[in-house]
């Protein structure tokens, strides 16, 4: 087994370099220094914990609140050749004593637990008999009932301090306000320790709001320029689920339900099915996620309101783990407000008050004209980076037309007093606009001097305002008849001491669903569907999801790059030993067919990874070298600019052959002019032994003939052979 985090990260990960904090979480990790990892979704913090327990000699155990998580990171595990598994409830007699067995020969590096099963005093025996190196809590907000998933047994792991003296504990979680921060640090025991707290901001993921006007169709909108994706929508209530998971279906969407209420077979399938890309779209109550490790969701709509930007964040972060762009689309509504205020009344007060706040923070999200990532920053105690991410709607739109509304707003706070503070928004609006419907007569509200002076603005223009004025402050509504009441804040507004600023409806409107194009970059589409295609294949015959083949990051990497060697294959994303042993011949035969059939000359790898991520480890430097000729430099060149010798460049440059990239068209006796003249006797003492017997060539040839020019024979032998017209 290698022995430095970096050699575990290429080999069995297949990746080339580590993320922002990753390597220093390892570090301290090793040290055997206690850390909390606070990173969002998809920002690599398994790789945290499995990394050190590849390096030490006893057991990780790893603390999971869901079967259905642990037996995926296994699975994958499993996939990259790692010895993993887990103890739970769920397994058979059987298995669970293979499976302990296992542990107890010190045959199995992590070990996956429930909580309720590691606090058992059975399986406090069995660690009791290994040496437990590493201690991982894993989803660590659970711990916290400031989070958004408490679990009480989350709590009492921390019994366990002193059992296990000789390992070191990790705490990770994708979300954590400060608050939840301390609390996890506090509960655990933590003195030493430290916290390593990476950037909320995801920025694969593309932040859209609309307001709710004709949901299904601008759903049906979105999904129709998403055909190929997979996605989740969430709906508040089940029956909407299963409405619009018909709904769907009727137009012909590749759409299941998944909820609560549903059988817990009917809901294993239907996860299963998503997961292996059999099923498009899962519509769906907050009940699906948590467990949902897939890499390739490529958006989250919110058919519905979330109840706080945590959980909203928690459940845009199942999109795009991948790295991928993905969009995420939240359909605002008032309407929304109130039904989740309706669930408050159940609740403590204090509950009521934390609930509130967190729906306050909400709302001041959806209403927010500058970029959407500040406040949702903001929330977790962080400030975004850029002014302009450009990969949110208030940052793309062209133009934030934020208003001065503060005439229609007087008009409207004073309608509202006008008649009573006892009706709704929509009432409001008639009577501005100068309806004559039956109501208005019946109150006679066409006597006041309200009716009838606005109709500068339509009556879902007014009713929008209303909603405005309410999540500012101006005015309240009354949940239970749906009147409308004026604030103390009201008053320097109508006074005119205060301008009142907003977006209008309109603007909003002109923000169409789904025609953004998700663009990965350039790659070639026709080889990812076929690569996408045996991939599926390959996971079918060893009982897989696709993704843990191959994520979709590691296909659009083959298929922009088109490697043909076994050595290019590895540089590609995600690509470790184990699965260029299982599955790179046959990934390789695809790729090369596919570039002979349609006549692509792959360009070369190394080109790639020169423009790579800022702070990558450098390519091979054949790779580099290689690269660099290519682009049009000739061997002297290349020579000075590295300070290496022609013969080395020489050297590279075959090697650069032999891993099967492509060179440029090029004549090398124009740079060896004596190639010409020794081609014939070079080319007879190669044939009599061999093209790797440059030894006894040279040899042979009496030293007549230079390394170098031996090497460059080579090269122009390989290099012909390439470029056969
Ligand atoms: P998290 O648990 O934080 O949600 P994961 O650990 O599942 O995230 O990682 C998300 C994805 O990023 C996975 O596909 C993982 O393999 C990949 N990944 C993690 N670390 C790296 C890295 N250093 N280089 C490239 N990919 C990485
Ligand atoms: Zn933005």
């Amino acid at each position: 087994m290698s022995d430095t985090p970096q050699s575990v990260l290429q080999e069995i990960f297949g990746y080339q370099t580590f993320r922002r904090h990753q390597s220093d979480i390892i570090k301290m990790v090793l040290q055997k220094k206690d850390v909390l990892v606070i990173m969002p979704t998809g920002g690599g913090k398994s790789l945290c914990y499995q990394i050190p327990a590849l390096l030490f000699p006893g057991l990780t155990v790893v603390v999971s609140p869901l079967i259905s998580l642990m037996k995926d990171q296994v699975m994958q595990l499993r996939q990259l050749g790692v010895a993993a598994c887990v103890l739970n409830s769920s397994l058979t007699a059987q298995k669970y004593y293979s499976n302990v067995q296992q542990v107890k020969n010190g045959a199995v590096k992590l070990l996956y637990v429930a909580p309720e099963t590691l606090l058992q005093p059975k399986t406090q025996q069995i660690l009791q008999q290994v040496q437990v190196d590493c201690l991982t809590v894993d989803e660590a907000h659970c711990i916290s009932e400031w989070g958004h998933d408490f679990r009480p047994e989350y709590r009492q792991i921390v019994v366990l301090r002193n059992q296990f003296p000789r390992a070191v504990w990790m705490a990770l979680t994708a979300t954590a306000t400060p608050r939840v921060q301390q609390d996890i640090w506090d509960s655990l025991k933590f003195q030493d320790g430290k916290k390593f707290v990476a950037s909320f901001d995801r920025e694969n993921l593309f932040l859209q709001l609309i307001n709710k006007s004709d949901t299904l169709h601008q759903t049906l909108d979105f999904l129709q320029n998403h055909r190929q994706d997979s996605g989740i929508i969430y709906c508040f209530s089940r029956n909407q689920v299963d409405e619009l998971a018909a709904t769907l279906q009727d137009h012909n969407f590749s759409a299941l339900p998944y909820h609560a209420g549903m059988e817990s077979e009917t809901r294993a399938a239907t996860q299963e099915k998503f997961l292996r890309d059999e099923v498009q779209v899962i519509v769906a109550t907050v009940a699906f996620g948590m467990g949902i490790n897939k890499s390739n969701v490529r958006f989250v709509i919110h058919y519905d309101l979330p109840k706080n930007i945590e959980s909203y964040y928690q459940e845009i972060g199942r999109a795009g783990r991948d790295g991928l762009p993905a969009e995420c689309l939240l359909f605002f509504g008032y309407g929304d407000v109130r039904k989740i205020r309706h669930f408050f009344k159940e609740k403590s007060e204090k509950e009521r008050q934390i609930a509130e706040t967190q729906l306050q923070a909400l709302i001041g999200y959806a209403e927010f004209t500058g970029c959407r990532r500040k406040p949702v920053l903001a929330y977790f105690g962080q400030t975004a980076v850029q002014e302009n991410c450009d990969t949110c709607d208030n940052c793309t739109s062209a133009e934030k037309n934020v208003q001065d509304a503060t005439i229609p707003a007087q008009k409207f706070l004073s309608c509202v007093k006008r008649t009573g503070e006892m009706f709704g928004a929509g009432h409001i609006a008639d009577v501005l606009r100068g309806s004559k419907n039956a109501k208005i007569r019946r109150f006679s509200h066409e006597r006041l001097s309200t009716y009838d002076i606005g109709a500068e603005l339509t009556r879902k223009q007014w009713v929008f305002l209303a909603n405005q004025l309410v999540s500012q402050g101006f005015l309240q509504g009354d949940e239970e008849v749906g009147s409308l009441r004026l604030t103390t804040a009201a008053g320097p507004l109508l006074l005119g001491e205060r301008p009142f600023l907003t977006q209008m409806i309109e603007d909003r409107e002109k923000t169409s669903t789904g025609k953004r194009k998700i663009d990965f970059g350039d790659y070639d589409r026709d080889l990812f569907e076929k690569l996408r295609d045996l991939r599926r294949k390959l996971a079918e015959q060893v009982n897989v999801p696709p993704f843990a083949v191959f994520s979709d990051k590691s296909l659009v990497d083959m298929a922009a790059s088109f490697p043909q060697s076994q050595e290019s294959f590895l540089i590609m994303h995600g690509v470790g030993r184990v699965k260029n042993e299982k599955y790179g011949t046959i990934v390789l035969d695809v790729i090369r067919k596919y570039c002979l059939s349609r006549g692509i000359r792959p360009k070369p790898l190394a080109q790639r990874h020169l423009r790579s991520e800022r702070g990558k480890k450098r390519p091979p430097k054949f790779l580099r070298v290689g690269a660099v000729f290519n682009r049009g430099l000739t061997i002297e060149q290349i020579a000075a600019n590295e300070q290496i010798k022609t013969v080395t460049v020489v050297q590279h440059l075959l090697d650069f052959a032999a891993a099967g990239e492509a060179l440029r068209p090029y004549d090398f006796s124009k740079d060896y002019p004596e190639l010409t003249q020794y081609k014939t006797a070079i080319a007879a003492a190669f044939a009599r032994h061999g093209d790797f017997r440059l030894t006894t060539v040279f040899n042979e040839l009496s030293g007549e003939v230079s390394w170098e020019l031996l090497k460059v024979f080579l090269l122009q032998q390989h290099h012909d052979a390439l470029n056969l017209p």
